[in-house]
């Protein structure tokens, strides 16, 4: 797939999904829009300048020197070609939630991931806000992924412009009818899933890694999806106050002597009382 049309399908997508979740929203906003966006958008066009300059070709001549030398688990097992293509899109998408994890699990990388998880609501404009250090970082992780799963280019197109199109879709504050969000979270990463990922309680920040498939966070025990949405707070404790959210200050912050991430200002955890929790984890919440 060009370029040019992931960028007009990825735009495409934006724009839906942005008139949608003001129309129908998930969850009510506690920040003003017009700011919030004037941060996202700085930060969004910082890591996506970083992505073209380094990641995108970084990963480029890693799938082709992978296919010249023949190098990776794809390369070394036998596979009919639409085998090959399931597995490939599978292993990717479980590297990013290791990948994922490891964002919130290291110390150096969370200084990094902490900056998306700030954004005091979540919506579209969330989901290209990320660190321009994280976006860099992640060129490492890419050759590593490529390398090991000896994915090929046509299957690694596919699963971006897919990853890409469901990062929109998870963050977004689009409201689904629970019906149909329950369905579709069977197979893919939901708003609601993804909304107690940015949940400034502890546990629930530890929790819904998966960026496609939601699988692995079954597999992995942290999936947690029996929240309400209308009792989350988005955000980190720690780094509630206004002016943490500037454009300056977001990006200087993973530079800066760390607070306490799970502390509100007068010191108080942000902890959820058992009659906020709605009935069993396999079940999704309105
Ligand atoms: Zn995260």
């Amino acid at each position: 797939m060009q370029p040019y049309y992931t960028a007009a399908i990825l735009g495409g997508l934006f724009l839906l999904l942005f008139v949608w979740e003001h129309r129908a929203p998930l969850r009510t906003a506690r920040a003003a829009l017009a700011r919030r966006l004037f941060v996202n958008v700085g930060i969004s066009a910082l890591a996506l300048g970083i992505a073209a300059l380094i990641v995108e070709p970084v990963g480029a001549s890693a799938l082709q020197q992978v296919s010249d030398r023949g190098f990776g688990l794809l390369h070394w097992v036998d596979l009919p070609a639409a085998a090959q293509f399931v597995v490939g899109f599978v292993l990717m998408d479980i590297a990013f939630y290791y990948w994922h994890v490891a964002n919130h699990r290291i110390p150096l990388l969370w200084r990094l991931h902490n900056v998306h998880h700030i954004d005091p609501d979540l919506d579209v404009s969330t989901a290209f806000r990320f660190h321009l250090g994280e976006v860099a970082l992640s060129a490492g992780f890419r050759v590593v992924q490529i390398a090991v799963i000896g994915v090929s280019p046509l299957t690694f197109a596919i699963y971006e412009l897919v990853f890409q199109a469901n990062t929109l879709f998870h963050h977004s504050n689009v409201h689904l009818p629970l019906r149909v969000e329950r369905l579709l979270n069977k197979i893919l990463v939901t708003p609601r899933m993804h909304g107690i990922h940015h949940s400034e309680v502890w546990r629930e920040n530890n929790s819904n890694y998966s960026v496609v498939f939601p699988w692995w966070d079954r597999l992995h025990r942290t999936l947690r999806l029996n929240i309400p949405q209308s009792r989350i707070v988005i955000g980190i404790p720690g780094y509630a106050a206004g002016p943490d959210n500037r454009l300056g200050n977001a990006l200087l912050l993973p530079f800066l002597r760390q607070r306490n991430y799970w502390r509100r200002a007068d010191g108080t955890a942000a902890e959820r009382s058992s009659t906020d929790i709605g009935s069993p984890s396999s079940c999704m919440e309105e």
